[in-house]
């Protein structure tokens, strides 16, 4: 179509020329030269508008393909590519300029260098792999889960309630706690999960993850496999409640 449109175009541009030729003051078009343009300008054009036309559509083809492979390292760059989480930079931006408050996770896994010592960093990969999995089915839809790095991982749970917090927290924990994974020398590995949890309200980024994180760390020191809130962590610390 576009090609018709071309030629017609250049057939129509050649016709007008020679008539604006003949308006000239003893520029005498004879009849038959509007016959030879118009074949001439169609001898012409069709095939540059074929070829433009092929070009263009080519043109067109590799636009979509960067698109598409622009998009893909997009998303790349973004995941942690074992877990499929999302990674640690990609997580802090997207709490950062998160409109909701809510709270955060941080989830550590116990003894893990253990098990790699023991069974191999292959079998540490896939623990690693089916950890991701188990969080990302005990999350809702809204929360954001992510690869921290190493055996480090968190979620972001926006809008949520303490109790909603603490369900989740303590489903992750429980989760993690059914996994077992074999070996091939037939034993079953059997990870658990110290986990932190504060709540964002008015402090900053890094206060919040600073909260979590000595939460979490309170977990490790009561024994690992808990989950343990950040304010409660604060009121042991000064020692206003004992533990
Ligand atoms: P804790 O209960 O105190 O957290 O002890 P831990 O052994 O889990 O902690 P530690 O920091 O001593 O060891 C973490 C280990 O995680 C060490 C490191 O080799 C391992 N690790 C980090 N990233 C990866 C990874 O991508 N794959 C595997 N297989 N191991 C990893
Ligand atoms: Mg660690
Ligand atoms: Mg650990």
């Amino acid at each position: 179509m576009k090609v018709i449109g071309g030629v017609a175009f250049s057939i129509a541009a050649t016709l007008l020329f020679l008539r604006v030729v003949g308006t000239f003051p003893e520029m005498e078009v004879p009849p038959q030269w509007f016959g030879a343009g118009a074949v001439c300008a169609a001898v012409i054009s069709t095939p540059v508008c074929i070829f433009l036309n092929l070009q263009g559509r080519k043109i067109a083809e590799l636009h979509a393909r960067l698109s598409e492979a622009y998009l893909e390292l997009e998303r790349r760059a973004s995941i942690d590519q074992m877990t499929g989480l999302s990674n640690r930079e990609t997580f802090l931006a997207a709490i950062d300029h998160h409109p909701a408050r809510g709270w955060l996770v941080v989830g550590d896994l116990d003894h893990f260098k253990q098990i790699n010592d023991r069974h191999g960093h292959a079998i540490g990969d896939q623990v690693l792999e089916k950890v991701g999995e188990a969080i990302r089915l005990c999350v809702r839809e809204e929360d954001i889960c992510a690869r921290l790095g190493g055996e480090e991982f968190g979620i972001f749970l926006p809008k949520a309630s303490r109790q909603t917090a603490e369900a989740i927290a303590e489903r992750i924990r429980s989760a993690i706690e059914d996994l077992s994974i074999p070996t091939r020398a037939g034993e079953m590995v059997m990870p658990t999960i110290s986990i932190g949890a504060s709540n964002r309200g008015a402090s900053s980024l890094s206060d919040l993850i600073e909260r979590a994180d000595d939460a979490m760390y309170r977990a490790k020191h009561k024994g690992r496999n808990r989950v343990v809130f950040a304010e409660a962590a604060r009121l042991e610390r000064i020692g206003r409640v004992r533990v």
